[in-house]
């Protein structure tokens, strides 16, 4: 799986409180940590799904 924020992020923090293992808020907008991706995908697609403006973009691949 690959987790990839868009420029649509507004900085809510919502990912990072949902999966804080992957998703980090850096100034105004979410990073991913990539190493921690595998270990907790559900919890990534949980962020996606509850992202307000639909800026976490997941890759099944
Ligand atoms: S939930 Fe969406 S808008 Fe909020 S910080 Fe995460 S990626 Fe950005």
């Amino acid at each position: 799986m690959n987790v990839k924020i868009l420029n649509s992020c507004v900085g809510c923090g919502a990912c990072a409180i949902i999966n804080p293992n992957v998703f980090e808020i850096h100034g105004n907008k979410a990073i991913v940590n990539p190493n921690k991706i595998d270990e907790s995908d559900d919890l990534c697609i949980d962020a996606a799904i509850s992202c307000p403006v639909n800026a976490i973009e997941i890759c099944e691949y």
